[in-house]
């Protein structure tokens, strides 16, 4: 299977270095590849100081490119789904004349890396993005791009950091540049997944564990529900608070501090929905450090047990499933050969995530395909490296 990935960021990079020739009139000299993500377990944990169980897909973003004299950065993405123009041109950055966010969108979270870097001196460039990771669905294409494009710039004006403080500055970018208070998941992944390996993080020590995943009778299948129900937009920020107001309530820091025991306590003092939040959390902190320790003892039985308790936390408590979601996964569950399966990522739509027996990975995505009212995307992976210099 790392045949798979090699095989796409070589078809990838086949492809921008074309359109790099045939915009540009010359071949790109350096070239790197990120990988986007799928969560295992571990949803709504992160921004309560949690734990969180990704790992790198086989697919992932290209960014290939070359330096050139004018101290102009020209970027085109290939990407169809990308808002357009697909070409970008501004000058680099410097103290007095910093970039700044704007259209097209998709350019932020570029411009975002490139302002935050602190590497040598940045001359211009020519540059080609290409990905085959689809855009918002869930698998983190925009960590990817972030990653991705920092991997270019540390060939481009070499820097110091550690993949630790690379992951953090993207997060930055995605924040201030693509107005996105996400967490630190998708770019510590993306930096710092493993071949064979599930990356468990906890999200307040920025401390990471790879748990080895490589068994080759297992396959990971991701299902892409093609929904994405947009909400009033508010959901995230009232979950965000309820959990503040819910660790408040029970004093303490964070939702990480907290025991169901003590929840129980303090339940009569909670309202009804803010109590079931917190049960989710505080549950599903607990779940994900379980599921790593299953995962270490190849107990995948448990590790399925744990995905379908998670989901269903995520449906009933934290109210964040949707119909379509639940009838992906109600399907997973009924093939044999399924340990389990679940929601991933923020919800409202997205993806699911089963685990399986490679042998009954056929047979799930037929069965599941028939079963679901709408027409769904499969990708079967296996757990990728991060972030790397792709040679040319
Ligand atoms: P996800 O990260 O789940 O795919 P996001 O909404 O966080 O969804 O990020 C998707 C956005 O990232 C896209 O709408 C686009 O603006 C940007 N993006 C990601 N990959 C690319 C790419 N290859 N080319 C251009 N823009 C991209
Ligand atoms: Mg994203």
């Amino acid at each position: 299977m790392a045949e798979a990935a090699e095989l796409g960021s070589a078809r990838l990079l086949a492809a921008a270095c074309r359109e790099h020739e045939a915009a540009f009139g010359r071949a790109p000299v350096l070239a790197a590849w990120a990988p986007g993500r799928v969560n295992l377990i571990g949803e709504h944990t992160d921004y309560n100081c949690g734990f969180v169980l990704p790992m790198a897909l086989q697919l992932g973003t290209v960014l290939v490119g070359s330096p050139t004299k004018d101290g102009t950065i020209s970027i085109i993405t290939t990407s169809a789904d990308a808002d357009k123009p697909r070409r970008v041109e501004f000058p680099t950055p410097s103290q007095s004349s910093p970039l700044s966010p704007g259209q097209p969108r998709w350019a932020n979270y570029v411009k975002g890396v490139i302002q935050h870097y602190k590497g040598g001196p940045m001359p211009g460039f020519s540059a080609v993005i290409a990905s085959d990771i689809p855009l918002g669905g869930g698998l983190s294409s925009s960590a990817a791009l972030e990653v991705a494009t920092y991997t270019f710039l540390q060939q481009l004006c070499p820097d110091d950091s550690d993949l630790v403080a690379k992951a953090l500055l993207c997060q930055k970018a995605e924040h201030t540049f693509a107005n996105m208070p996400c967490g630190i998941m998708d770019q510590f992944i993306s930096a710092m997944g493993k071949e064979g390996h599930a990356l468990l993080i906890d999200c307040r020590s920025l401390e990471t564990v790879l748990v080895p995943l490589s068994d080759a009778s297992l396959a990971v299948l991701i299902t892409n529900s093609n929904v994405r129900h947009t909400l009033t937009g508010s959901e995230y920020p009232t979950r965000r608070r309820q959990c503040e107001e819910a660790a408040a309530a029970l004093g303490k820091e964070s939702l990480r501090d907290a025991t169901m025991a003590e929840l129980e306590a303090a339940k009569s003092r909670l309202g009804e929905e803010v109590y079931r939040r917190a049960r989710h959390v505080i549950g599903e902190i607990a779940r994900t450090e379980q599921a790593a320790q299953a995962l270490k003892n190849r107990d995948y039985k448990t590790f399925g047990k744990l995905m379908v308790e998670s989901h269903n936390s995520l449906r009933d408590d934290y109210e964040v499933s949707c119909p379509e979601l639940d009838e992906l996964v109600a399907a997973a569950l009924e093939v044999k050969g399924v340990y389990g399966s679940r929601m991933t990522g923020g919800g409202f739509g997205g993806c699911t995530v089963t685990l399986l027996k490679a042998e009954a990975a056929e047979e799930a995505q037929r069965h599941i395909q028939e079963k679901y009212s709408r027409t769904a995307t499969f990708y079967l992976t296996k757990p990728s490296e991060g972030a790397k210099v792709l040679p040319l």
